[in-house]
């Protein structure tokens, strides 16, 4: 499914077509792919809230499949391994950030479904050495939400600081919030959601959220962290009205609407407000490795490939419960 040029979902604008079966270069592996996870970051490529980087492009960067054929040099894999691929595509090894354990902010990083071709396809290429091997207690299905949603969340929440017992308020319930519910009370942290969708509140409190309410809503205690999922910058403050001091605020979007100005009191007392950009191969495995450990229950709901356009429009509408995922190999 391709895209040639960014429109709103609505106009369908990812095109199935035949494209030439990519050959791995020395270092990389080429995977046929079995499924792959639908991402906010997807409709913002479709729809071009990103700046376009390659085109055509074909999106998706939660893929699962299995190594189909290697470029030369590759001695990490083999042909038949089932790996899973995430946003970050590749890095140079060699720049500040780099050098400084922050792959996830490096200066020529390039990503998966937005700088080279993603999953929404039958094959795609990755670097050998940005691979991951995948727990075998997960599907296929279920296990590709983890490579985007759930290494950002875990992400997030790694960087928003919160300890075992603490409350961590989440704002948004979609496919990250799922999961990052499930390691916080794999934790013993007490979770407020705030959406307007009664939908997800109503699957937070499944989950073992403490409480569930809107944005503007005032939790029954303070909250000693919070993530925001949602791309609205109002949140910012309504999060901070509910933060403790010294909390932090982290915000998982790659996009966010502008946040408006702000009474100083609100930031007073040390409380931190912090983005998260990416992640580095290090929160992917390490993620992957707990999501076996709790083990995190991943809800999907999936689609055939050609229901790319579909899948994302009901992304964009909230109707999506858990994360979406894309079966390729069928109906097509
Ligand atoms: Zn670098
Ligand atoms: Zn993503």
């Amino acid at each position: 499914m391709v895209l040639d040029e960014a429109v709103a979902v609505e106009q369908s604008p990812l095109i199935l077509r035949d494209v030439a079966t990519p050959l791995p270069k020395p270092g990389e592996v080429r995977v046929r792919v079995h499924v792959c996870g639908l991402c906010h970051t997807d409709l913002h490529t479709v729809e071009g809230d990103l700046a376009p980087h390659k085109r055509p492009v074909i999106p998706g960067h939660q893929i699962v499949g299995v190594v189909d054929a290697l470029g030369s040099g590759v001695a990490n894999h083999k042909e038949g391994d089932r790996v899973g691929i995430a946003w970050l595509h590749s890095t140079d090894g060699s720049c500040e950030y780099c050098g400084r354990g922050l792959e996830n902010l490096c200066v020529n990083g390039r990503f998966t479904g937005y700088d080279v071709d993603g999953g929404y396809a039958e094959y795609t290429i990755v670097p050998a050495e940005f691979c991951y091997p995948i727990p075998d207690v997960f599907s296929d299905e279920h296990a590709a939400p983890l490579l985007c949603a759930g290494i950002i969340g875990y992400r997030s929440y790694r960087l928003a600081g919160i300890r075992p017992g603490e409350n961590l308020g989440l704002y948004g319930f979609g496919a990250s919030a799922h999961l990052v519910i499930q390691l916080a009370r794999h934790q013993k942290c007490n979770v407020f959601v705030f959406t307007r969708s009664e939908d997800h509140r109503a699957h937070a409190r499944e989950l073992g959220a403490a409480w569930t309410g809107r944005a503007e809503d005032t939790p029954p205690e303070p909250l000693h962290a919070a993530i925001i999922f949602a791309p609205a910058g109002i949140l910012v403050r309504e999060a901070l009205r509910v933060l403790r001091k010294g909390g932090t605020l982290a915000l998982a979007g790659i996009t966010m609407s502008q946040i408006p100005a702000l009474d100083y009191d609100l930031l007073y007392h040390e409380k931190i407000v912090r983005s998260v950009a990416n992640a580095t191969r290090q929160d992917g495995h390490e993620l992957l490795q707990l999501a076996g450990e709790v083990p995190l229950k991943t809800e999907i709901e999936v689609f055939d490939l050609v229901e790319a356009n579909q899948a994302l429009q009901k992304l964009k509408k909230s109707e999506i419960r858990g994360a979406g995922v894309l079966r390729v190999g069928t109906g097509l």
